[in-house]
């Protein structure tokens, strides 16, 4: 067993650290709490490969493994945890792409992600009713001869402002309550019909859009639908089980910051003649907040590696993520703390970590899901 990265993996992670540090830092930095990520930062994404990176390259993607792709959503977050989000949704839609989808799915809507033509792709399984019981969706495609017909509304939409195109879980059989009902769409932002609603105004996160969508009689082209009717949640929990590898990720870079502005804050403030980090309680804090990120970067490997080798990883990926998570809302928490009242002022990086960091144990599925999906693989079905 290696504990080591490999030198295309050190690349890579070189390489996204650059790309953060030298082209997102300097425009984030500039934004406003009400900012979105401007186009131009989501098209040089693109253009470096960024929306598009376990793409294989015969496909014309960078053909990344699962690990670099984890490395690359830390780098990213690491300095805009809203700009690692936005990446990292792409991502996913472009791996259920290359996964579901079939040669007209790739040339009419993967090419999009590898142009530029689409910067970002969009998720869209939550609604008003169904959050953490995605399979009781209430949005509906009906068959009419060879097209769908949808209509619906959904929440929540990552990027919902940038994509030109959604991947969409809707209702083909309202019959059946649970997820055999449901099947995958892919739909255009032109399409008629397509409603991008108002944007969510968030306490953290603030440069990701986050929008509702409202869907009235859009028509799709049957063969825009993803696998058979049915197969629709299949493709939401696969999808998922990547994604919570790149939210674990996500947590991680923000929470590795987070702890650099903590050590560095303990090195220079004083208090009774001494620097913070001279006191026990603080290091007690660092040493803590040391170890426990280390523990996540390890889960997220595992659960990387198993993707990359196309063994399961649904157990492991929920681990990470409840982790990771868990761990980097905590660590962000004890950096507030080590900064006394600065900690508290915007001045001050520490509580926009903490708010960016927050969402992390709610969305692609909250802490308790986590829990339930990783007892139910211990347990059983119950
Ligand atoms: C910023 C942001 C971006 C998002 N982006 C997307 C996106 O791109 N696409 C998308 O489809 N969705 C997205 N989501 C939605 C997100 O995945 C959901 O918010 C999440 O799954 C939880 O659903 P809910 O908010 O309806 O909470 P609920 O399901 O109502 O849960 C409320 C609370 O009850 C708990 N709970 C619910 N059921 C159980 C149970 N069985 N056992 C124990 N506890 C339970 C939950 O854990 C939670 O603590 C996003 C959300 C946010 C905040």
């Amino acid at each position: 067993m290696k504990f080591e990265l490999t030198d295309d993996q050190k690349a890579v992670q070189e390489w996204a650290r650059n790309f953060s540090e030298t082209i997102v830092a300097p425009v984030v930095s500039k934004l406003s709490d009400r900012d979105k990520l401007p186009m131009d930062l989501l098209k040089k994404l693109s253009a470096e490969g960024f929306m598009s990176l376990m793409v294989p390259e015969a496909q014309g993607g960078a053909g990344l493994d699962s690990l670099s792709f984890s490395l690359v959503i830390t780098e990213l977050a690491r300095i805009c945890a809203s700009t690692s989000i936005s990446v990292a949704v792409t991502n996913m839609i472009a791996d259920v792409l290359v996964r579901e989808g079939q040669k007209h799915h790739h040339d009419k809507f993967l090419s999009q992600l590898l142009s530029g033509e689409s910067p970002t792709a969009s998720f869209c399984l939550t609604e008003n009713s169904s959050g953490s019981d995605a399979s009781a969706l209430q949005m509906t495609a009906k068959k009419e001869g060879d097209q769908y017909c949808l209509n619906g509304e959904k929440i929540y939409v990552t990027n919902g402002a940038f994509s030109n195109f959604f991947l969409i879980m809707a209702r083909t059989n309202t019959e059946i309550n649970g997820s055999k009902g449901v099947s995958a769409f892919l739909v255009p932002r032109a399409s008629k019909g397509v409603v991008i609603g108002k944007e969510e105004d968030k306490m953290g996160l603030n440069a990701s859009s986050t929008t509702r969508m409202v869907f009235e009689n859009v028509l799709v082209p049957e063969s825009d639908r993803l696998l058979n009717e049915g197969e629709g949640m299949q493709v939401a929990l696969r999808a998922l089980d990547g994604g919570r590898i790149s939210v674990a990720s996500q947590a991680l870079g923000v929470a590795k910051r987070s702890l650099e502005a903590g050590i560095e804050y303990a090195k220079v403030r004083e208090q009774f003649g001494k620097t913070l980090g001279e006191f026990q309680a603080i290091q007690w804090k660092i040493a803590n907040a040391s170890t426990e990120l280390s523990a996540a970067e390890l889960l997220i490997r595992r659960a990387a590696w198993l993707k990359s080798q196309k063994l399961p990883h649904r157990l492991e990926a929920s681990m990470a993520k409840l982790f990771s998570t868990e761990m980097a809302i905590r660590l962000c928490d004890e950096m507030i703390q080590i900064h006394g009242g600065y900690g508290y002022i915007k001045d001050y990086p520490v509580e926009k970590y903490y708010r960016d960091v927050r969402v992390t144990s709610l969305y692609e599925g909250t802490s308790e899901i986590q829990r339930t999906v990783i007892a139910k693989n211990i347990l059983g079905g119950l």
